[in-house]
């Protein structure tokens, strides 16, 4: 029999959920203060990777050596905000112990592989249902690095290649034939058939949302606070403006579920990695393909309002304000790559965005029931992936609700493994 789910957050996990709770044929109500794909949530501004294998986490064997450089320098790849250390230092320790060994990251690796499988196909699919099919395409995704050694050493390739995932190996001619535009220091390159990307995620959040509520998916326009239980039985999601009754709530809330999950109990370690993006209006030149550059840490991406620039990675909490220096430099380097890019871009032609990726310390997102009632589910805390992880998300988050078997093990994404 059909429930009734109250959605809390909609972006792209909590549209998709809703698209496919309504499939499952439960009543659904999403609930969020701001508008669906609108720029205050990370499903927005994010680069627009359908990136089937980014199954790898952050944090890699070693890396607590960098962490001085991180808190030093403001501006690098990874910043770690003092100001912000404290209250980030019990999440950024989970964080270097989840990446501390090669058989953890392959454990993390195998489970992010099984949620993130054939995801450009059911992406495809999403759109093609929601009526913007052309958001979303299937023809791969570029990885380019100054040198064939960036690439050798780069322990994720190999822990990929254990994982089943398969690609394409650019010497210096290939490239250039590929991407003449590239500056010529870039000499190795790798191509991912399997993945593909979306040409304007808001864009296709709003169109997924509007797709539920056409499909029958309630929209209420308010801030939950808190989730109301009777014993272990979901009564009503509390919102500011009043109770949404229902009989059983997802909790997708991108990096802003922390406070409705310890409303219940659950104090899980969800942070948010702040990162930005940079685009371009009418550029000049750009790349053919879509490129994730190895020294940046940067996604290039065309979308349909321009040439984006999007990455980095900054902990320093969901209040602080931007730092539009990190942004500049995302510009700087795209300008760099692209050398036929005009050094001085007006700044009318110019948007920067920060926006927070909602992250758990392994890597892996938080999709399960909660500790406090099975009538509660919780989908967040995609990280790095959460746009190209949606899909599969919102199956699942539909079969836990519907009380079927999840069709991917969900052991390894149980939010008690932190409790
Ligand atoms: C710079 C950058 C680049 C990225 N690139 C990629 C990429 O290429 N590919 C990829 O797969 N992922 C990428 N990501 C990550 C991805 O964007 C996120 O993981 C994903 O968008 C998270 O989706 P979400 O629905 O969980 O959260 P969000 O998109 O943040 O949505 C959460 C929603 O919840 C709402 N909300 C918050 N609090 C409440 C409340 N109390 N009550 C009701 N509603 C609430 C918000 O208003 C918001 O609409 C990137 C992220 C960034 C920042």
């Amino acid at each position: 029999m059909g429930r009734h789910v109250a959605i809390i957050g909609a972006g792209a996990i909590g549209v998709i959920s809703a698209i496919e709770a309504l499939r499952e044929g439960h009543r659904v109500t999403l609930i969020d203060p701001g508008e669906p794909g609108g720029e205050q949530a990370a499903s927005y501004g994010n680069a627009g990777w359908l990136s089937s294998h980014s199954v790898i986490p952050p944090a890699e064997p070693g890396i607590w050596k960098k962490v001085p450089g991180y808190l030093l320098d403001p501006l690098g790849p990874l910043a770690i905000r003092w100001s912000y250390l404290p209250k980030a230092l019990p999440w950024l320790i989970k964080y270097l112990l989840a990446g501390w060994t090669e058989a953890k990251i392959e454990t993390t690796a195998i489970a992010m592989r099984a949620l993130l499988k054939d995801a450009p196909l059911l992406h495809r699919k999403l759109a093609e249902e929601a009526g913007v099919p052309d958001l979303v395409e299937r023809n791969g995704v570029m990885h380019v690095f100054p040198s064939r050694v960036n690439f050798d050493g780069d322990l994720g390739w190999r822990i990929r290649k254990r994982v089943g995932i398969e690609w394409l190996e650019l010497n210096a001619d290939e490239m250039r034939q590929r991407e003449p535009e590239l500056d010529p220091r870039y000499t190795f390159g790798v191509v991912v058939e399997e993945a593909g990307r979306c040409r304007d995620p808001g864009a296709y959040v709003a169109a997924l949302a509007a797709h539920a509520q056409a499909s029958g998916a309630e929209f209420v326009r308010a801030k939950a606070t808190g989730l109301r239980l009777d014993g272990n039985k979901l009564v009503a999601v509390v919102t500011e403006t009043g109770e949404v009754p229902c009989d059983a709530a997802v909790v997708a809330a991108g990096a802003r579920s922390k406070l409705l999950t310890a409303s219940v109990g659950d104090a899980l370690p969800l942070e948010t990695e702040r990162g930005y993006h940079v685009m371009i209006e009418n550029p000049e030149t750009g790349p053919r393909n879509s490129m994730m550059v190895s020294d940046a840490k940067m996604v290039v991406n065309w979308t349909n309002k321009g040439l984006r620039a999007a990455g980095t990675v900054e902990i320093g909490g969901l209040d602080a304000a931007p730092n539009w220096k990190r942004a500049e430099i995302l510009r700087d380097y795209l300008v760099n790559m692209f050398p036929k890019l005009p050094k001085n871009i007006p700044a009318s032609r110019i948007k920067m965005w920060m926006g927070h990726r909602p992250s758990m310390p392994d890597g892996r997102p938080c999709i399960g029931y909660s500790r406090a009632s099975r009538d509660i589910v919780y989908a967040f805390g995609h990280g790095h992936v959460g746009l190209v992880g949606s899909a599969r998300t919102g199956r699942l988050v539909a079969q836990l609700v519907s009380g079927k078997t999840p069709e991917i093990p969900l052991e390894p994404f149980a939010p008690q493994r932190f409790l």
